[in-house]
């Protein structure tokens, strides 16, 4: 009966921000994640079915926007990054891949360090700096201060990296839906 409880900025806003913070128009944007300049116009008004879900999040890693605060979560320990890490392992399902440009970019769930400072879905030591400057790692794919990936990819060969990205994901997506239980 209640609406649903509004974030401080609509994750449309952010990702049009986002999209101007870069100098990149709406066709550019939808050039580089593979849809129609309508949609992101749509969606940047307020109809996220404008795109798939997948488009959105391929769009959100590019802008460097975070979807994990979308809804708004309460009780985050803080905004800066400093009480939450990355996965480093590009094989570890806290990393989305997209492929964007010929090549394979992660977006990393971040998660808390407190209590531990293993990946919980890996094992591997979670990461909080970026390796090339030293930047506390924030939201995004990619480093905010030097612009290197937060997760190397895995070495993949000869592989199609649009359909290793998009298998990957599925996998991903079926590996959460069976762990939230
Ligand atoms: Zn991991
Ligand atoms: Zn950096």
């Amino acid at each position: 009966m209640n609406a649903a409880e509004q974030p401080l900025l609509p994750l449309c806003r952010r990702l049009r921000d986002a999209r101007r913070a870069k100098g990149m128009t709406q066709s550019e944007l939808a050039g580089q994640v593979g849809c129609q300049q309508s949609a992101i116009s749509m969606l940047e008004a307020g109809r996220m079915e404008a795109l798939a879900r997948p488009t959105v999040e391929k769009m959100a890693a590019l802008l460097g926007v975070d979807l994990d605060t979308e809804p708004a979560r309460d009780a985050l320990p803080s905004a800066t990054g400093s009480g939450r890490g990355f996965c480093p392992n590009g094989d570890c399902p806290s990393n989305v891949p997209f492929a964007i440009g010929g090549e394979l970019i992660f977006w990393p769930r971040r998660q808390p360090v407190e209590g531990g400072r293993h990946c919980a879905f890996c094992g591997e030591v979670l990461e909080r700096v970026c390796r090339q400057c030293g930047a506390p790692a924030t939201e995004g794919a990619c480093c905010a201060t030097c612009g290197t990936p937060r997760v190397p990819p895995p070495p993949l060969g000869d592989s199609d990296l649009d359909h290793w990205a998009e298998t990957r994901r599925r996998c991903i997506a079926d590996w959460r839906a069976l762990h939230a239980q």
